[in-house]
C-alpha cells in the first residue's frame, strides 16, 4: 500500500504507531483475550486505563489540582448545551465572541436552550486590507455581569486561530476542539475548556472537559444526568456506560504524544509544518489565504486557487498523488488542508511540493 496522507478536518488521522498498536490489541488487549471494547468499563483494568489516561492528559497539559478532567459523549457540540444548562441557571447571562461558522454555531445553540435574553454576542473578526484578522475586545470595559465569556480558540472551518490570551473579568470557557495540545496553554486562564475528541485525540463521539472546582457551584438546570458536570465528576465519567473504545484509543493518543516529547515538541513541529504550507501559498500568486498572518491557523490551513475553475482537477491530481481530502468545508469552498498533531511534517513537505508543480502546470 502506498502512503496516503489524510488532510480530513474530522474525523481526523491518528498517528500511525496508535494505529498499528491498536490493530495489534484489537481481540486480544492486556492479555485478557478478549478486546477492550468487550469489557466491562467498572474492570479493574479498564479503571487503571481511565486513570492513566487522566495522568498522562494531565501531564501533557500541565492541568492544575483544582481542575476535574471528564470524558463525555456528544462531542464538541454537546458542550454548546452543557456549558449553558451547567452554568447560566433560569437567569445567568453569558458572552459569547464570535470568530467564525463554529463560534456562531455555538451562539446559537446557546439561544436555543436559555433565550436570546441571556446570551451576548460580539463579532471579534474584522476585514482590514482584505484579510480577516481577530481583534479581541477590552472586556474589562464592558460593564456587566457575565458568567462566563465563551470563545473559540481555532475555527476549524475557516482558518482562523486565535493565539493571543484573552483577559476577562469573568470565567473563560473555551472550545479547544480542533486545536488542543497543538501548542502549550496555561490552564489556569480557563474556566472551563471542552473539545471534541476527534481532531487531536481519537475517535469522533467522545468529548473531553477540563473544568475548574468553581464552575461547579454555578446554578445548574441540567435535566440529563449524563451532560451534569457534577454528576460526571462524581462518578469519574462513568455515570453511564461511557464510550469505552474511544477512551481507549485517546490514552494511546495521550502515550504517543508523550513520548515524541509532548506538547511543547509538537508545538515546534507544527509551527514548521504551518510554515511550510503558508510559505507556498504565498510565494505563489495561483493560491492565496484570505486570513491575516497573526490569525492564521496552524491546524486548518485554508486556500483558494486564484481560479476556481481548477478546483475539481485539483482535487482530482491530489488524490492520485495519495493526498487525500483537501477540499475545503461545503460552506466556504475552496481547499483546507487539516495538519492537526497526527500528520507527519512529510504529509505537508509531499502537499508543497505537489501544490508547486500544480501551479507550474497550469499558470
Ligand atoms: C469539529 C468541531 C466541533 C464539533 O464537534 P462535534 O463532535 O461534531 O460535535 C466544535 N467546535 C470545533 C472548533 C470543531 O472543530
Amino acid at each position: 500500500m502506498s502512503t496516503i496522507y489524510n488532510f480530513c478536518a474530522g474525523p481526523a488521522m491518528l498517528p500511525q504507531p496508535v494505529m498499528q498498536k491498536a490493530q495489534q490489541e484489537l481481540i486480544d488487549w492486556n492479555g485478557l483475550g478478549v478486546s477492550v471494547m468487550e469489557i466491562s468499563h467498572r474492570s479493574k483494568e479498564f479503571i487503571a486505563l481511565t486513570q492513566q489516561a487522566e495522568k498522562t492528559l494531565r501531564e501533557l497539559m500541565h492541568i492544575p489540582q483544582n481542575y476535574h478532567v471528564l470524558f463525555m459523549h456528544g462531542g464538541g457540540r454537546a458542550q454548546f448545551t452543557n456549558v449553558v444548562t451547567n452554568f447560566l441557571g433560569n437567569n445567568g447571562r453569558a458572552l459569547y465572541l464570535t470568530s467564525g461558522q463554529w463560534s456562531s454555531s455555538a451562539v446559537k445553540e446557546a439561544k436555543r436552550i436559555a433565550g436570546e435574553s441571556q446570551i451576548d454576542e460580539i463579532n471579534i473578526v474584522e476585514t482590514i486590507n482584505g484579510l480577516h484578522q481577530v481583534c479581541l475586545p477590552d472586556l474589562n470595559q464592558i460593564n456587566k455581569d457575565y458568567r462566563f465569556v465563551h470563545y473559540c480558540a481555532n475555527e476549524t472551518v475557516d482558518g482562523i486561530e486565535i493565539f493571543e490570551s484573552l483577559t476577562s473579568p469573568w470565567p473563560i470557557v473555551a472550545d479547544l476542539s480542533s486545536t488542543i495540545m497543538s501548542h502549550e496553554i496555561d490552564v489556569s486562564k480557563f474556566g472551563l475548556i471542552y473539545a471534541g475528541a476527534q481532531k487531536n485525540i481519537g475517535p469522533s463521539g467522545l468529548s473531553i472537559v477540563i473544568v475548574r472546582d468553581d464552575m461547579l457551584s454555578l446554578p445548574s438546570l441540567v435535566q440529563s444526568s449524563v451532560m451534569d458536570y457534577n454528576i460526571t465528576k462524581d462518578n469519574d465519567s462513568m455515570f453511564n456506560t461511557p464510550p469505552t473504545f474511544a477512551w481507549y484509543l485517546a490514552a494511546e493518543v495521550f502515550e504517543w504524544l508523550k513520548s515524541v516529547g509532548g506538547v511543547s515538541a509538537m508545538e515546534k513541529i507544527n509551527q514548521q509544518k504551518a510554515q511550510l504550507l503558508y510559505e507556498c501559498i504565498d510565494l505563489l500568486p495561483f493560491y492565496k489565504n484570505g486570513v491575516a498572518i497573526e490569525n492564521r491557523s496552524r491546524m486548518n490551513v485554508t486556500f483558494q486557487l486564484a481560479d476556481s475553475a481548477l478546483d475539481s482537477q485539483f482535487l482530482a491530481d491530489a488524490e492520485q498523488a495519495g493526498l487525500v481530502a483537501l477540499k475545503g468545508h461545503r460552506i466556504v469552498g475552496g481547499m483546507r488542508a487539516s495538519i492537526y498533531n497526527a500528520m507527519p511534517i512529510e504529509g505537508v513537505q509531499k502537499l508543497v511540493v505537489f501544490m508547486q508543480e500544480f501551479a507550474k502546470q497550469h499558470s
